[in-house]
Parts: structure tokens; C-alpha cells; sequence
């Protein structure tokens, strides 16, 4: 079986601001992740399973596997790590690192931040609730909404739902209209008495919980808990996943990149066992194909993930392209490389349609793929297009790809 590091190892020259200790840090991170991947309860037991994996992110923020400080090298080292974690199993993806927790440590008030910084290096988890039943790639048209209470705090009002680690999170960042009506976003913690959870089964990435977020009256403190400013909900969200989506994009290309290692394996084997006379051409195009298709989408992702953290204007297009591109990408990988096991692969309990269920997963979550590769052409042409108006990018938020007709008509593609 080859291990995460055998597809990394070749990158090292793409990647010049790791040095050697944050590679020994990857290796080790790499074993320790492939040690307890191996101790997995069986998937069909969530609660069993759900409590495993919040086990595994805290026992390792225990551990030094941390980040280069530098934000860049930083950003570089998580994507890899993500890839490392998805390589073992797609439901670690939240085993390190911050993750929607970014929001709060980038732009919550100072003291909420530091309060955060240390819960979230305990390996608590925060989740994120912005889905409403209109549609996730229509965020602008949320209507969950905070009134003004007489002590100066609002209420929250509304229902998010599609909501992932809905039990595991120790808190929410919430997307929601202001009094003012405009997009915002909070943080609201998870045993808050007026929140109401409903869980749904989902078809893959079933190790964390899923489901609907009522929120009664949610009582809000607009001094402490805001993320980013009020009225600034949409920029939260397109710089929050213009770091976030690379980081997914690797954790799937990583477990497309396990089960290409799990093919090979098994195809040695049966051929030094004798139950292949010789590989047949078709099996050695896919290896090779959906080798050489991983790679190049994990070097896009790194890149992203390199923009992001430079806040470069191009890493919120990159994000929502490498997204839907590089989740496609592993998708495909999979679903090519399936039947070159044969029946195997398709029982219940097999790594392979494990993987297959779970990639499904992200084809939708964290921005549907039609939502994302349309806004991208959307971008791409406002940046060609002499009469396009700057806003037009502005709003284009990677799922949230609403757009009234009157703007969509001043597009040369859509005249
Ligand atoms: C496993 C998983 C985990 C998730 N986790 C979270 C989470 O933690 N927090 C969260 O907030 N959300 C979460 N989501 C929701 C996810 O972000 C949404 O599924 C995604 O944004 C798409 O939204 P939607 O499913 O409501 O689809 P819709 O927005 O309803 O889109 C469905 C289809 O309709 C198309 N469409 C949209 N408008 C039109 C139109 N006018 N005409 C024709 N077609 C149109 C879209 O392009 C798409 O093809 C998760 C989803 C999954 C599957």
C-alpha cells in the first residue's frame, strides 16, 4: 500500500516554503493519521463513530503537528495535511486545523478571537449554517433575520438546514440578516437553549452529523459575537471560502489518491498471487490517467490555497474553479478506478464505496459544481467585458451565484 507521502514527496520543488522540519511534521502527522485511521469504528455506527472522530481532532491538537507560523508556508502545510487526511478517509477532514473556526480567529472582535484560539487548539469544532430551504447557491436570498431587543441585543430568528457536525459543534457561525436587513454574520453557540436541531441520514460523509438549525429567538450580543462587520456577511463568506475550499479540494483529491493506491495494491497482489496473468491495458491508462489528473488538480489547490493566504484578487475564482474542478476530478478518479476491482468494491463495508458515497458529498457541499463553474464564467467574463460592473464580481460569491436578470443582461454572453 503506498502511503499520502509517496504522492507529496515528488511536489517538494512546487512548494519552497516548507522546509524540512515542516515536512518531518507532514510524515509524521501522515503515520500518526494512518495509526488511528486503522482503529475506525464501522461507519454504519454514527453516534459510535461521530464521537471517534471528535476523539481523534482532539487527541491530536494535542499533538505538535501545528502549521508553519509564516501564513503562507501555513496555508501550504494545512492543504497537504488535508490531503494526508482525506488519503486514510474523507471523514477526517476536520481532524486538524481550524477549520470553520477560521472565521471567528480572522474576524471576530480581539477578545472573542483569542477566547476562540485556545478552544479551537482544545479541538473544539465550530460549524458553519448559511443553507436555507431556497437554496444554498442563492445565499443572497436568506431570510433568516435578527430584530432588535430593548437591551440592545437582537433575536435571530430562522432555520438553516444541511447543516454538517450539527452535534459536534461547540458553536455556529451563522449567516443571517441584520436589523438593518443587511447580510451578516455571528457566532452562536451550540448549547444555546432557543436552538433546535433535526437530524437527517445522509448517503455519504455520514461520520459527522447532518440536518436542519432552528433558530427560536436566538438571544445575540452585536458588541461580541459579530463575524466580520454587520452588513459584511457575504465578504465573510467569499474570504472564508476562498481559504476553505482548497483545503477541501485537497482532502478529496487525497482520498481519490487512497483508493488509487488501494487499486494498485490489490492489482500487485493478484498478480503476484497469480489471479492475473498480466495487468490488461485499460487498468494501466486509468492508473496512469487519474495519477496524472490528482497531481495536477492537488498543484492547483496548493496554488489556491498560496493566493488565499496572500489575499491575492484571484484566490476567490481560483477557489470556486478548483473546487468544482478538482472534486470532480477526484470523483471521476474513483468511479474509474471502482471497477478495476470488480465486485469487491462495491460491498457496503469496502474502502472504495466508502469513498464513492462520501465524494458524492462534495459535489454539493461547500458550493454545488453547476453554481460554482457559472459564477467562474460569470467572473471571467466581467473581467473582459468593458461594461461589466466591478459589483457584479463583488457579489459573486462562490455558491451564492444569485443574480437578478436586469444585471445578468448587461453580460455581452447573455445579450
Ligand atoms: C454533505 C453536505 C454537507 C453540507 N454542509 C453544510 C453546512 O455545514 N452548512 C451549510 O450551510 N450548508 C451545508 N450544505 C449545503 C450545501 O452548501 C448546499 O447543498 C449547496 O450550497 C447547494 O445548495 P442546495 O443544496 O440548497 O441546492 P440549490 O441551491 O437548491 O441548487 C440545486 C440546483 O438548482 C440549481 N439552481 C439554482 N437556482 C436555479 C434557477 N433559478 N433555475 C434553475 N436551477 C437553479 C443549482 O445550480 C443546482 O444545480 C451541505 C450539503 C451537503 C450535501
Amino acid at each position: 500500500m503506498t502511503s499520502a507521502l509517496h504522492w507529496l514527496e515528488p511536489l517538494r520543488s512546487s512548494v519552497p516554503e516548507l522546509d524540512q522540519a515542516a515536512w518531518e511534521r507532514l510524515h509524521r502527522l501522515s503515520g500518526q493519521l494512518g495509526e488511528l485511521a486503522a482503529t475506525v469504528p464501522h461507519a454504519a455506527d454514527q453516534p459510535i463513530r461521530s464521537r471517534w472522530l471528535l476523539g481523534i481532532r482532539r487527541h491530536l491538537a494535542g499533538c505538535v503537528h501545528h502549521a508553519p507560523c509564516d501564513p503562507v508556508a501555513g496555508a501550504v502545510w494545512h492543504t497537504l495535511a488535508q490531503f494526508c487526511a482525506g488519503f486514510h478517509d474523507l471523514d477526517l477532514r476536520d481532524a486538524i486545523g481550524p477549520g470553520h473556526g477560521v472565521m471567528i480567529l480572522t474576524e471576530a472582535t480581539r477578545s472573542t478571537g483569542e477566547r476562540w484560539r485556545s478552544r479551537l487548539d482544545r479541538g473544539e469544532l465550530v460549524g458553519i449554517a448559511a443553507t436555507e430551504w431556497r437554496g444554498g447557491s442563492r445565499l443572497q436570498e436568506m431570510t433568516a433575520r435578527a430584530t432588535l431587543d430593548r437591551d440592545g441585543r437582537w433575536r435571530i430568528t430562522g432555520k438553516k438546514v444541511w447543516v454538517s457536525r450539527l452535534v459536534e459543534s461547540s458553536a455556529f457561525v451563522v449567516f443571517f440578516r441584520a436589523p438593518d436587513d443587511q447580510i451578516t454574520a455571528g457566532l452562536v453557540d451550540a448549547a444555546d437553549p432557543a436552538l433546535h436541531r433535526e437530524m437527517v441520514e445522509p448517503f455519504g460523509l455520514a461520520g459527522w452529523s447532518w440536518g436542519s438549525l432552528q433558530f427560536h429567538g436566538v438571544s445575540f450580543d452585536p458588541t461580541a459575537d459579530l463575524i466580520g462587520a454587520a452588513g459584511d456577511g457575504l465578504g465573510v463568506f467569499r474570504r472564508h471560502f476562498s481559504r476553505f475550499r482548497p483545503l477541501v479540494t485537497a482532502t478529496a483529491l487525497g482520498a481519490a489518491a487512497g483508493v488509487h493506491g488501494f487499486t494498485t495494491t490489490v492489482l500487485a497482489a493478484k498478480l503476484t498471487a497469480g489471479a492475473l496473468p498480466r495487468i490488461r491495458d485499460n487498468a494501466l491508462i486509468t492508473l496512469g490517467r487519474t495519477h496524472a489528473e490528482i497531481t495536477a488538480a492537488l498543484l492547483s489547490a496548493l496554488t489556491t490555497s498560496r493566493l488565499a493566504a496572500m489575499g491575492h484578487p484571484s484566490a476567490d475564482l481560483s477557489a470556486r474553479l478548483g473546487k468544482a474542478a478538482g472534486v470532480d476530478v477526484a470523483y471521476r478518479a474513483v468511479t474509474d478506478l471502482a471497477p478495476l476491482l470488480g465486485a469487491a468494491g462495491f460491498q457496503r463495508n469496502s474502502q472504495i464505496a466508502k469513498a464513492r458515497a462520501d465524494l458524492t458529498g462534495l459535489l454539493y457541499a461547500d458550493g454545488i459544481h453547476d453554481s460554482l463553474y457559472r459564477s467562474g464564467g460569470r467572473s471571467l467574463m466581467c473581467q473582459r467585458s468593458p461594461v461589466a460592473e466591478p459589483a457584479a464580481v463583488q457579489h459573486d460569491l462562490m455558491s451564492a451565484g444569485h443574480r437578478n436578470m436586469s444585471q445578468q443582461t448587461r453580460l455581452p454572453s447573455s445579450r
